[in-house]
């Protein structure tokens, strides 16, 4: 039987500067079934590690499932985490790297041919919308071919709703406010993190950015802060040899430990949690000892594909 897919209408509201985070206000009375679930679908980078997948990371609130970003490999990763595709209540890109969005055809075109006749809705920057389009212009003859063919899939039932967002919350429904952070991510125009407030949890992800002051803010008190990391030592040994540039990106794009230690150690999350960390398994105890330094004394946990928190 397939279960009908769950849509959730948006609201997208422009904050002036100061983004308060109080709890949602369509709040729900808490039941268990509302208990809310971090599952970590992909951990990665670009780099194309067979055992870590592109950025995704699932937030599942009783029966709906929110998603942050659409790495490579993001629907095996909701069957090896056993959660229902039919349950994604809304996917929320972070940005339009292709590391977070690879999975993002994979998404539309697997749901649809597993059963999906309803659009879910989809947020994020401006451009979201062209790459949508983009998408199922390129898998034209695939949507042809299944929905006039044998396979009887329904015409349409491949779309999605795409809500282009500003900062502020993007999401309030059901006890679930979800509210889009402006990050920094060196040339990008538009690029967020997101703070998610469940019944019974508040957490933060970073997405992409440099070391942010919004993100900081954000996360003050949080039960947890999801944020990418890379060592510091790696810059180093760029410049050391003369890849200035790769330095600067590093610098500009991206958030080493020593700037992530100090950023956890004002905002004081209860749980940081180290993803997309390109250097993980080979630099672990190095960037915790980094991030210690700094006076963080909260619990860190090193991020791996299908953890669940
Ligand atoms: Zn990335
Ligand atoms: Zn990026």
């Amino acid at each position: 039987m397939t279960r009908p897919w769950i849509t959730a209408c948006g609201l997208v509201a422009t904050l002036a500067a100061g983004v308060r985070f109080s709890p949602p206000s369509s709040r729900a009375p808490r039941t268990a079934s509302d208990s809310t679930t971090v599952v970590f679908l992909g951990t990665g980078t670009p780099r194309p590690d067979p055992t870590t997948m592109g950025p995704a990371t699932a937030i599942v609130v009783g029966s709906r499932t929110f998603l942050f970003d659409a790495g490579v490999g993001v629907t095996r990763r909701f069957t090896a985490a056993r959660i229902p595709l039919p349950s994604i209540a809304g996917v929320f890109f972070t940005h339009l790297h292709s590391d977070h969005t690879l999975g993002y055809p994979d998404l539309i075109f697997t749901t649809w041919t597993m059963g999906r006749h309803a659009p879910f809705p989809v947020y994020g920057p401006h451009g979201l919308a062209a790459m949508t389009d983009a998408i199922y212009s390129a898998w034209r003859e695939d949507i042809g071919i299944r929905s006039k063919g044998l396979e009887h899939l329904p015409a349409t039932g491949y779309r999605v709703t795409v809500h282009e967002i500003a900062p502020g919350v993007a999401f309030d429904s059901g006890g679930v406010r979800i509210t889009a952070i402006p990050v920094l991510h060196g040339s990008w125009k538009e690029a967020y993190g997101y703070r998610i407030d469940t019944p019974d949890r508040s957490i933060v992800i970073s997405g992409d950015t440099r070391p942010a002051s919004s993100i900081e803010q954000a996360a003050r008190g949080v039960d947890i802060l999801i944020h990418e990391v890379h060592p510091a030592s790696v810059e180093t040994a760029a410049e050391g040899g003369g890849r200035q540039d790769w330095a600067r990106y590093l610098r500009e794009f991206h958030t080493n430990d020593v700037a992530l230690g100090k950023l956890a150690a004002a905002a004081h999350p209860k749980t940081l949690v180290l993803y997309h960390f390109g250097a993980h398994g080979t630099a672990d105890d190095e960037v915790i000892a980094t991030i210690r330094a700094q006076g963080f004394s909260g619990r860190i946990v090193v991020a791996k594909d299908l953890d669940r928190l």
